[in-house]
């Protein structure tokens, strides 16, 4: 186990990682709760819930067990042609969570492919009905994952550059961001044509674009404005599902329902990758026919895993307890206060809120240069103090999976403090 970060750097490239710059990786050993235990005894507390994908803390007890159980009966079998009681329990149980109008539940392997199985399942609807549509509607900095659909459909930045000849167009919406509500309605009424495939959207939080944040009305407004010309509507709730914005899913704030939903992260309780594309009947029925090109053609070898959607029945048991229920509601009143407290520094703007998240930016235009890789001297800083962060540049956010204490929380919005404190000390 010695030099576990040497072994790793000499043979491992890592997810958005730079690797010639990159400090060691922090070896974990162990994850109780919201806290992750390194090999150095230092302790971390996870407030980004490892890539927002923990909803109970790291090894729950009560999904350890029923993933150890299952093991020991179907750990896999193929998904074509045959199916197993997990995936069947969960598609019922997920479809009596979500939005009523969801009525098929299609299993793959994380949130970029949750992602490209709706867009597919979009174009081949249009394609299946003799009537093709080509053009898809997104927000500008939207991020919809790393595969070449969800890279296509993300808004075009660092991540896409090198990708972008590659890449299907897509028309843009600007983000509906408070104030910016007739603005985006009087453009979207000129993009939404009845040659749109499909609008897709992260509902009420673009997560990977800076934790921005809009109104469940003006989103109401352009999903009806998709609808008379047509176009499907796909909600990407791979990070909002899960009680992340206050509710199950963002799209319970809205009048509109989308017609297909992308889960994945939360979805397991962060334990296993499992992703899922949900979508409304007439979706589903366009695909039924003798004709076989009709099928999707679409599925990956570890389709609906047993141990994956075991791993999400047990979170869904933890996630609609009471008390659990109740965490997000204090996790979210926690938030509101620590804004109150953020609200007195000059280094803090745009302080933002849905639910259990809660985002700020930090200004950084009159710092000294110093202070100008504001993203990685905040992320150090923290860190050094047992806090998991990962600013998004200049937007630093707390995500905390929901077991965590009120004293975690009042911890980490310490080091917050002393990080804002230190920001806006002047260097002698
Ligand atoms: N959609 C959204 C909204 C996301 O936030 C992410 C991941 N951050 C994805 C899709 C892609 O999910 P994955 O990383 O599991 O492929």
């Amino acid at each position: 186990m010695n030099n576990l970060a040497e072994r790793d750097k000499a043979i491992i490239w890592h997810p958005f990682t730079q690797m010639q710059t990159a400090p060691l990786p922090v070896p974990i050993i162990r994850g109780s709760g919201s806290v992750l235990y390194d090999a150095n005894g230092h302790e971390y507390l996870d407030m980004i819930s490892s890539w927002w994908v923990n909803l109970h803390g790291h090894s729950h007890p009560h999904i350890a067990k029923r993933i150890a159980e299952q093991l020991q009966t179907l750990e896999h079998v193929i998904f074509a042609g045959f199916t197993h009681q997990p995936a069947v329990e969960l598609a019922e149980r997920l479809l009596a969570i979500l939005p009523s109008n969801q009525s098929k539940i299609f299993y793959s392997d994380n949130g970029s492919t949750a992602v490209e199985v709706a867009l597919k399942m979009a174009f081949q609807y249009w394609h299946n009905l003799g009537k093709p549509r080509q053009k898809i509607i997104a927000f500008e900095n939207a991020y919809h994952g790393d595969t070449f659909g969800a890279m296509a459909v993300s808004g075009r930045s660092a991540f896409t550059a090198p990708f972008v000849p590659f890449l299907f167009d897509v028309d843009y919406l600007p983000v509906p961001i408070p104030g910016q509500e007739d603005a985006v309605l009087a453009h979207a009424e000129v993009l939404f044509t009845d040659d749109v495939a499909a609008f897709i959207v992260e509902p009420l939080v673009q997560g990977s674009g800076g934790m921005v944040m809009y109104q469940p009305e003006i989103l109401d407004k352009l999903f009806q404005l998709a609808r008379q010309k047509g176009s499907l509507i796909i909600a990407d709730e791979v990070m909002t599902g899960f009680g992340r914005t206050g509710r199950l899913f963002a799209s319970n704030y809205l009048e509109e329902k989308p017609d297909l939903m992308c889960l994945s992260k939360g979805l397991t309780g962060g334990t296993m990758a499992l992703g899922v594309t949900t979508c409304v009947q007439t979706i589903y029925d366009a695909f039924l026919s003798d004709d076989k090109f009709k099928t999707l053609f679409h599925g990956h070898s570890f389709t609906a895993n047993p141990l994956a959607c075991t791993a999400a029945l047990a979170s869904m048991d933890l996630l609609l307890l009471d008390e659990t229920q109740s965490n997000i509601q204090r996790i979210s009143q926690s938030h509101t206060n620590f804004s109150t407290r953020l609200i007195d520094y000059q280094s803090v703007e745009n302080i933002r809120q849905h639910g259990t998240l809660l985002a700020f930016d930090l200004k950084v235009g009159e710092q000294t240069s110093y202070f100008n890789t504001i993203r990685d001297t905040a992320y150090n800083f923290l860190l050094d103090r047992g806090v998991l962060m990962r600013p998004l540049g200049n937007v630093l956010y707390l995500m905390p999976p929901y077991c965590t204490t009120d004293a975690q929380l009042a911890y980490a919005h310490k080091q917050i403090e002393a990080l804002l404190t230190t920001i806006e000390t002047p260097i002698a």
